[in-house]
């Protein structure tokens, strides 16, 4: 694996740093990924919205548009029940539509339950890591045709501080972080050499979105910091100054 010389957290895109490229973004109606679509669009690219509720698309295609940058496309998908063959329609779609791909930000994900192992009801467990997870490994592998016909590419997972050291009550969110990282680390080891494909992970850090209100609700949302402020990472990991950057995983902040 390659090592990092940049920290993506002081990262300074050039304002157009993503020009030309076609970024999908899951989960992007909402928190972290909301504003990842935006300021991927903000800097050139164009970007497939992807999440599972239809008017909150809506509404950061129209922010987009209304900005004057590149036009979006809105892809409505629910990760939970989504099958191998509608992430190949979506595969197919999508080159027809853009002809490439040349950046996949999986962000959406779930909490589940806070509770013991002990306690944790199992068809909740099956979601999360359906969502998380499994989901992850689907889109991806219907994608990687399309990706890997690109010059530059970058395919970036979202981990947590609980997929790096396991925390009580945090049952399979935890649980799917941890996988998370595996699978970047095991798609990053098998693309590096025949591939112009990077994948790393990066861990958002507490950033002030509507999961991490739900996590934490007596913390004052006030001390986090917002999803703009961690765009850096995001911009850096996606855009072509982290060519060469495949199998780590990063902090946001
Ligand atoms: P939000 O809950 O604000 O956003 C999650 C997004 O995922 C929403 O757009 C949601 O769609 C979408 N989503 C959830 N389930 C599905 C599904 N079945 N199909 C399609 N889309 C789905 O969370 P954050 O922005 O906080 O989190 C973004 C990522 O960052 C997550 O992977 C999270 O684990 C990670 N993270 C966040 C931290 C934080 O402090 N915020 C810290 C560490 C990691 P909808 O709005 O329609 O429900």
């Amino acid at each position: 694996m390659t090592m990092s010389t940049q920290d993506p957290k002081t990262y300074q895109p050039a304002e157009n740093c993503l020009h030309d490229r076609v970024i999908l973004v899951t989960g992007a109606g909402s928190g972290i990924g909301r504003t990842a679509a935006i300021s991927f669009a903000t800097h050139g690219a164009t970007v497939i919205l992807l999440g599972r509720t239809v008017e909150k698309l809506e509404a950061v295609y129209d922010e987009i548009e209304n900005a004057g940058s590149p036009t979006p496309a809105i892809y409505p998908l629910c990760l939970e029940g989504a099958t191998e063959q509608d992430y190949q329609t979506m595969a197919s779609n999508i080159e027809q539509e853009f002809g490439g791909l040349h950046g996949l930000l999986h962000n959406a994900g779930m909490l589940g339950q806070r509770t013991t192992i002990a306690n944790y009801q199992a068809p909740i467990w099956q979601q999360v890591m359906q969502v998380n997870l499994n989901a992850q490994f689907l889109l991806t592998k219907a994608l990687l045709p399309i990706i890997k016909t690109a010059d530059d590419a970058a395919i970036v997972f979202t981990s947590s501080g609980v997929g790096r050291k396991g925390r009580p009550f945090w049952g399979a969110y935890a649980v799917s972080k941890f996988a998370t990282e595996g699978l970047a680390q095991v798609l990053a080891g098998e693309l590096e050499e025949v591939s112009n494909v990077r994948v790393n992970c990066l861990n958002p850090g507490a950033t002030r979105t509507p999961m991490r209100a739900v996590a934490y609700p007596a913390e004052d949302p006030g001390t986090l910091l917002t999803p703009e402020q961690i765009m850096p990472a995001y911009l850096y990991l996606l855009g072509p100054d982290s060519k060469g950057i495949s199998g780590q995983s990063f902090d946001a902040q």
